[in-house]
């Protein structure tokens, strides 16, 4: 059973970079739709910022490389998602300290505090129509893969299905945080641009670690 690596933790980023660069314009058009048309524009800088931090970051532990990208983050993006994702990543990276390898237990821990961390900031609950409608229920996946003793591949594809679930989910709701919270009922409809990136970064981390 193969924990996740340092060398996996940078595959991801660099990954993650190529494909919010590749999704721009999706969750642009998403963010248009029920915001201001800038959350591809946002994560893409932000993740293009991540990428070019990695190569100083390559010798240091999971939990220091987590934390780079939280700073980075909250320095480059501009709008809600910066703060957001960057003490996500921040938070995550505290979770994962000095650790060098990350087990079952050690990634729920991460997500565990990532949420924690989204929440604090942004004060969303599950069904407010935002990241944390894709987040959530993927913590809880990871939770119950751990329980069903699933190896580390499986509890990242749960999560992963969880949070496509949960972002799917959004479509229906009225955003009542954000700038989609400006057009009450008239965000109904439409697929929230920040569960979109959330169920992103999860998937690419699952595909990091299936292939
Ligand atoms: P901005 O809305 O400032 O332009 P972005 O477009 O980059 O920032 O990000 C918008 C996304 O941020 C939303 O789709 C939503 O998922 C997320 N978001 C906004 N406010 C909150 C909040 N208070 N808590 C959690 N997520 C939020
Ligand atoms: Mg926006
Ligand atoms: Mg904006």
């Amino acid at each position: 059973n193969m924990p996740i690596t340092i060398d996996d933790t940078l595959r991801w980023l660099q990954r993650l970079a190529d494909a919010l660069h590749e999704n721009r314009d999706y969750l642009t058009q998403l963010d248009a739709a029920i915001g201001d048309a800038d959350h591809g524009i946002n994560m893409d800088r932000g993740f293009k910022a991540v990428t070019e931090k990695l190569p100083a970051v390559a010798s240091m532990d999971i939990g220091s490389i987590l934390k780079t990208v939280g700073t980075t983050l909250v320095s480059t993006v501009g709008g809600a998602s910066g703060p957001l994702y960057g003490t996500a990543f921040l938070r995550a990276g505290m979770a994962t300290a000095g650790k060098h390898e990350l087990d079952e237990a050690d990634v729920v821990a991460m997500l565990d505090a990532a949420l924690e961390g989204i929440k604090a900031r942004g004060k969303a609950q599950p069904g407010e129509k935002t990241m944390v409608d894709a987040l959530a229920p993927a913590v809880e996946a990871a939770h119950e893969a751990v329980q069903a003793k699933c190896d580390l591949i499986q509890l990242l594809q749960r999560c992963c299905a969880a949070a496509e679930e949960g972002m799917k989910k959004t479509i229906p709701l009225q955003a009542t945080k954000g700038r989609a919270s400006y057009l009450g009922e008239r965000s109904v409809g439409h697929q929230d641009p920040g569960a979109t990136s959330c169920w992103l970064i999860l998937k690419t981390l699952s595909d990091t670690m299936g292939q």
